[in-house]
């Protein structure tokens, strides 16, 4: 069985204890990761910091941006091996692991792009005074990531710090780190530094934890559930440093009766479906218009009767959930929705062939949610759609303003006020209208309000986070 350890200075970094790799397809073990400590956490630190006051420290922003364009056409080169291995270890159907390689690719090229584009500016201040300011890097950043798209959360986080001139230790989830480690390796291919790409696999109570403790690092990059995000900001502000988090979401869809009404219903099928439902932006409630509530339900539910769930090698609609609590996670709303007596409306199937030992759940449409209920309300992280009704604009934003939750929203209407006072209303990071892009945009700034998180991935935007801004005002006379 193969043993992965850790990634540290450009090299492999003995694992002393280990974690299992198990696939959710089948629950079996595959392999072997390390279970980090503080002491490798410390190690990798020391090792970024050795980076920092090296050659990294000096790179220009263009020399960086090369190393990130060389890192994304490697990524590119290799993107079926990634594929593979991230389908594995995550149970994606095998086409959605390719669609996550191709966009951890595209961070890559975004951010090798943009690297020396963050520019400075001049103030015209006082008479006999110049002032200019400067983006520099934090120092070293610690990013924390899920296991729901690995690959992609690496190239959006891991992505923006390298640009701007940070180092950094990379701490994956414990049921999904194998692509990160090989992508660190990559790195180190594209000519790297040793130091700056370091990855230690692990807990999050342990090597998370660790590493948010340490006093070595200027920056915390969270993307995970909100009860260990409060945990990461608590731990920053012990030390006043900045975080950037990214906790998920309640994510409401708004169809109004004038929409194009087909390719609505598609899409919303499709934004809960994939990745099995576990998606931070998942549009896990649809808000349907009263007079096409029943049609547009029994459409949806039509979609839902036809879905499959798989291994990921079959490349259904779905594959499994990523570990035995999650499955019950999800099982444990669906009974709720059972007790209470709401309505389920449409229900797919799990392969007849599917193995015994995967994480399999039904993907399910339940209907006439009322919006306070623990389905409405609640991230289920799983392929469960509540349908809702409402009957005003008034009502519809009120319900999607309703949880505690703020990260993304669709709205479905061909009526553009409409589309802009809703869009404008609703408390969220991200809208989009008559489509729902969630997934994709590696230039559209994201990330939430409320319980969903604050500070913003992606795009420019992404980089003002990953930088300190310095003002130097010089009086010359
Ligand atoms: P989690 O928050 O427990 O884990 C996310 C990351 O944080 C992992 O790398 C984990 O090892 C690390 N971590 C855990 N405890 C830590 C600690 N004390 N200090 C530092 N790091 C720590 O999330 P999960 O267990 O993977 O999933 C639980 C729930 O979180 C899901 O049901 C879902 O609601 C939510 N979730 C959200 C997203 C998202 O993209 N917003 C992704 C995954 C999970």
């Amino acid at each position: 069985m193969t043993i992965h350890g850790h990634w540290i200075a450009n090299k492999r970094h003995e694992a002393r204890e280990t974690l299992p790799v198990l696939n959710p397809s089948d629950g079996n073990e595959v392999a072997r990761i390390g279970r980090g400590t503080a002491s490798e956490i410390d190690t990798a630190i020391r090792a970024a910091q050795a980076a920092l006051d090296g050659a990294w420290g000096r790179m220009s922003a263009t020399e960086r941006g090369r190393l990130l364009s060389r890192l994304s056409a490697l990524i590119l080169r290799d993107a079926e091996r990634l594929a593979q291995l991230e389908s594995l270890d995550v149970g994606k159907p095998i086409r959605q692991a390719r669609a996550d390689a191709a966009a951890c690719a595209r961070y890559f090229e975004f951010y090798g792009g943009a690297a020396d584009k963050m520019h400075g500016e001049t103030i015209p201040y006082a008479e006999g005074m110049s002032v200019m300011t400067f983006w520099e890097p934090h120092g070293i950043t610690a990013h924390i990531i899920p296991w729901n798209y690995p690959m992609q959360m690496l190239g959006r986080s891991v992505g923006g710090a390298l640009a701007m001139g940070n180092a950094t230790v990379l701490k994956p989830a414990e049921d999904a780190s194998l692509s990160s480690l090989a992508i660190a390796e990559l790195a180190a291919e594209a000519g790297f530094p040793p130091g700056v790409v370091n990855v230690v696999t692990g807990l999050g109570e342990e090597a998370g934890a660790a590493l948010t403790a340490h006093p070595g690092i200027a920056h915390i990059s969270f993307t995970g559930s909100p009860e260990v995000g409060t945990l990461v900001q608590t731990a920053a502000a012990q030390r006043t440093i900045p975080v950037t988090l990214e906790l998920g979401g309640k994510s409401p869809q708004i169809v109004f009766a004038d929409a194009d009404l087909e390719t609505a219903n598609a899409t919303v099928l499709n934004a809960i479906i994939q990745n099995a439902g576990q998606t931070c932006s998942a549009g896990s409630r649809v808000l349907v218009e009263d007079r096409i509530f029943d049609n547009f339900v029994a459409d949806l539910a039509g979609r839902f009767q036809k879905l499959e769930a798989g291994p990921a090698e079959r490349d259904l609609d779905l594959g499994p959930v990523i570990n035995p609590q999650q499955q019950k996670r999800v099982e444990h709303f669906l009974s709720l929705a059972g007790q209470d007596g709401l309505s389920l409306a449409g229900q797919g199937r799990i392969a007849s062939n599917a193995p015994e030992g995967g994480y399999y759940v039904r993907p399910t449409l339940v209907a006439d949610v009322d919006a306070n209920h623990a389905l409405a309300q609640d991230e289920i992280f799983g392929p469960v759609l509540t349908a809702i009704r409402f009957r005003s604009e008034e009502q519809a934003l009120a319900i999607a303003n309703g949880t505690q939750y703020g990260l993304v929203a669709g709205v479905w209407t061909n009526d553009l006020g409409r589309a802009m006072r809703l869009s404008r209303g609703i408390k969220v990071g991200q809208v989009f209208v008559n489509n729902y892009g969630a997934g994709g945009g590696v230039e559209l700034p994201f990330g939430g309000v409320k319980r969903s998180g604050h500070g913003r991935e992606k795009g420019f935007a992404a980089l003002a986070g990953f930088g300190a801004l310095k003002t130097i005002a010089i009086r010359h006379g």
